[in-house]
C-alpha cells in the first residue's frame, strides 16, 4: 500500500515537472519571438521600411531566426537586442550571428553576456549556422543556456522534488524499521516460546517435588524427604544459574565484556575447549581433527572468554548436526592476523539466516521442535567477545553440507 502510494506521488511529481517546464519553456519562446519581432521593427522602421507579418523564426528549441531587408550593423543590432531581451526580462545569454545573402555566409557573430555592458562590439567564433531555407537578409540568435536556466526558474519545483526525495527516504525507513520490528518480534515470540520450555521442566519438576512432600507419610520418611529436597535445591539452582545466565548475556555488550586481558596462547586453550568437547563428541561417534598451523598463536585476550568463545563454537558445530559429527579447527598466521577455522558437516544454513545467527536471541527456526536447547544468545556472546578483543568473525555455510565459522584477531608478542 506505502509502495503504490509512493509510486503514485513520484509519477505525479514527475509529470508536474515535466508540465512547469513546458510551460516554462513555451513562455521563453514566446518572449524571444517578441523581442525579436520589436528588434525587427525597430531596424525596419530606420530605413521606414515597412515589418513582414512574422519575421521571426524558431529553427531549433534554442536557436531563433528573423528576417530582415538589410544586412544589420553590429552595434546597433546588438543594442536592439539587449534592451528588447531585457524588456521581456531575459537575461540569458545569447549568441547571434548576422547573415548576407549575398556572400552566402554569416558576416558577423558575437556572443553577449549580460552581466557585462556592452562595449566595442567584435567579431568572435559563435555557434550559429546557415539555416536552408531562408531568403534574404536575416540574423540569427542562439540561447547556449537555455535548458538550464529554465531548470533554475523551477526553483518551487525544485522544493517539490526535495520534498519528495525527503518523503521517499522517510518511507523507506518507515518500511525498513517495520521489517526490522516484524523480524524483532518474530524472535521475540520464539524466544518466549523457548524460554517456557526450558523453564518450565525445572517448575514442574520443583511443584511436583512439592506436591509429594507435602504428603505427611512421605514427611515421615526421612530418607524421602531427603531426596525430594535435594531435587528441590537443584532444579531451582539450575533455573537460577539459567535465568542469570541469560540476563548477564542480553545486557553484555564490548565495551561492558569487562575483559582481564593478558598474554594468551591460543593453541592451549583450543586444546583446553577440544578436551572438554571430546567425550560428548565421541558419545555421538564424532571425530575433531586440530590442525595447529600458526607459528605464533600468542594474542593479548581474557582466557576465560576466548575459550567460552572457542567452546561455544565447538558445541554448535556438534549440536546443529544431524550425521556423525566431523569437526576440524585449525590455526594459521597471515599479514600479522592469527585466523582461527571452526568447520563442521552439520545442517548448514541458508544466507539468509547467515546474516542474523549473530543477532540476540535468534535461532534458526525449526518449527516446534525443541531437539537442541539453547537461547539463541551463543554467536551473540561470541561476536561482542571477538568484537571486545577488535577481532573479526566471519561464517560460511551450505544448508545440508556444513558451516565455517573464522576468527581473526591481531597476533600479538
Ligand atoms: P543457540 O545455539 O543458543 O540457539 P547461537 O547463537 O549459538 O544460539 O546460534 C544461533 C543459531 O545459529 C542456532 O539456532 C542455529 O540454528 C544456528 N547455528 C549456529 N551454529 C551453527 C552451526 N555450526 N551449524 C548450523 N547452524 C548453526
Amino acid at each position: 500500500m506505502a509502495l503504490i502510494l509512493l509510486a503514485t506521488i513520484i509519477v505525479f511529481q514527475y509529470y508536474a515537472t515535466k508540465q512547469s517546464y513546458q510551460y516554462n519553456d513555451n513562455m521563453f519562446n514566446f518572449k524571444v519571438t517578441v523581442a525579436m519581432t520589436s528588434v525587427v521593427k525597430r531596424i525596419l522602421a530606420i530605413n521606414q521600411d515597412p515589418a513582414p507579418t512574422e519575421p521571426v523564426k524558431q529553427l531549433t528549441d534554442n536557436y531563433f531566426v528573423a528576417n530582415v531587408n538589410d544586412t544589420p550593423q553590429p552595434y546597433l543590432l546588438e543594442t536592439l537586442l539587449r534592451e528588447e531581451f531585457q524588456k521581456e526580462q531575459l537575461t540569458d545569454d545569447f549568441e547571434y550571428g548576422i547573415y548576407d545573402c549575398f556572400n552566402d555566409s554569416i558576416v558577423f557573430g558575437s556572443r553577449v553576456e549580460f552581466d557585462e555592458p556592452l562595449g566595442v562590439v567584435q567579431q568572435e567564433k559563435v555557434d550559429i549556422d546557415i539555416p536552408v531555407n531562408m531568403d534574404g537578409h536575416y540574423f540569427g540568435v542562439r540561447f547556449p543556456n537555455k535548458s538550464t536556466s529554465i531548470l533554475k526558474e523551477l526553483n518551487i519545483e525544485k522544493y517539490a522534488v526535495i520534498l519528495v526525495v525527503f518523503i521517499i527516504a522517510f518511507f523507506g525507513y518507515t518500511i525498513f524499521l517495520m521489517l526490522r520490528q516484524r523480524r524483532l518480534s518474530e524472535v521475540k515470540t520464539d524466544f518466549i516460546n523457548n524460554m517456557t520450555h526450558e523453564l518450565k521442566t525445572p517448575i514442574s519438576t520443583i511443584g511436583l517435588s512439592a506436591d509429594v512432600l507435602s504428603n505427611p507419610n512421605v514427611q515421615k520418611d526421612e530418607e524421602r524427604l531427603k531426596q525430594y529436597v535435594a531435587i528441590i535445591k537443584s532444579e531451582s539452582d539450575r533455573l537460577k544459574s539459567q535465568v542469570e545466565k541469560v540476563l548477564q548475556l542480553a545486557t553484555l555488550t564490548p565495551r561492558k565484556a569487562n575483559l582481564n586481558k593478558d598474554r594468551l596462547d591460543l593453541h592451549k586453550v583450543i586444546l583446553g575447549a577440544v578436551a572438554t568437547v571430546q567425550p560428548a563428541l565421541e558419545e555421538s561417534s564424532g571425530k575433531i581433527e586440530v590442525k595447529l598451523e600458526a607459528a605464533n598463536p600468542i594474542i593479548h585476550g581474557d582466557p576465560v572468554h576466548i575459550t567460552n568463545v572457542i567452546y561455544n563454537l565447538l558445541d554448535n558445530a556438534q549440536k546443529y548436526n544431524d550425521k556423525d559429527p566431523l569437526i576440524s579447527i585449525a590455526t594459521k598466521n597471515e599479514g600479522g592476523k592469527l585466523f582461527i577455522t571452526i568447520s563442521d558437516n552439520g545442517v548448514g544454513m541458508k544466507p539468509a539466516q547467515l546474516r542474523m545467527i549473530f543477532d540476540k536471541f535468534y535461532r534458526v527456526p525449526t518449527g516446534d521442535l525443541h531437539n537442541v536447547k539453547g537461547f539463541g544468545l551463543g554467536l551473540f556472546y561470541v561476536k561482542t567477545i571477538v568484537k571486545a578483543h577488535k577481532g573479526k568473525i566471519t561464517v560460511e555455510s551450505t544448508p545440508g553440507e556444513g558451516s565455517s565459522f573464522t576468527i581473526i584477531f591481531n597476533s600479538s608478542l
